[in-house]
């Protein structure tokens, strides 16, 4: 019975493992791995979204996680070495990484310096919601006298400057961008009350966001407030 070699090509070593006529050691120094000099993350400031690739993408894993597939994805290895996993010992622009690797049966595991960079942004939807930041709008419209009707609405709304957050004006009234639905419904009632009017109002909601944190749409609240 012919016995098989069990040492090494290049070292000379004995091993009980050997990747064609190598050692595992020597299998990695005579292979190229290719490990990314830097890897830039994009994560939104203000959801913790991540884009990964061109996606962007609301993430329940832990960060870390996500930003290891990142820098595995990037890792080039030979067919006979599989990445298992790659732990960000240091996210730092002198960054530093573990790749653990399975070369056909042998788990090993190096440190790379890797410069790692996490890029603060503010994702497509965040900055469409952030343009849309009113909670509820509060619209007066008139159907006669718009002149005196936008003028009693100014006069009006000016004692609540702390509230508003945008008047928009139009041909026959204003449209009010308050931060709650609350702050808009007391003050149709205080417009109603202090002019007497007698007022038609409609309230209708809209969905206009899906809040990640507690797993349900945001809603948008308008009334409208019609002069009759
Ligand atoms: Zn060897
Ligand atoms: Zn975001």
């Amino acid at each position: 019975m012919a016995l098989k070699s069990k040492f090494c090509a290049k070292c000379g070593l004995e091993k009980d493992r050997l990747v064609g006529n190598l050692c595992s050691e020597c299998f990695f120094d005579l292979h190229e791995i290719k490990i990314p000099k830097t890897t830039e993350f994009a994560l939104c400031s203000k959801c913790g979204s991540i884009r990964v690739e061109h996606f962007w993408v609301a993430v329940e894993k832990q960060n870390r996680d996500v930003f290891s597939d990142q820098v595995k994805k990037a890792i080039k290895v030979p067919d006979e070495i599989k990445v298992i996993k790659v732990d960000l010992i240091k996210i730092k622009p002198d960054g530093l990484i573990e790749v653990t690797y399975d070369l056909q049966g042998t788990i090993i595991s190096k440190e790379y310096r890797c410069a790692l960079r996490v890029n603060k942004q503010v994702c497509p939807p965040c900055k469409i919601e952030a343009r849309t930041d009113y909670k509820a709008k509060l619209q007066l419209r008139t159907k006669e006298d718009p002149q005196k009707f936008l003028k009693d609405c100014y006069d009006f709304l000016s004692a609540y400057k702390k509230r508003l957050l945008k008047i928009e004006e139009f041909k026959m009234g204003v449209d009010a961008h308050l931060r709650s639905r609350k702050d808009a419904l007391e003050l149709a009632q205080d417009f109603k009350q202090k002019h007497k009017f007698e007022c038609h109002m409609r309230e209708t909601r809209e969905e206009y966001s899906w809040d990640r944190k507690k797993n349900k749409p945001k809603y948008k609240s308008t009334i409208l407030l019609t002069k009759k």
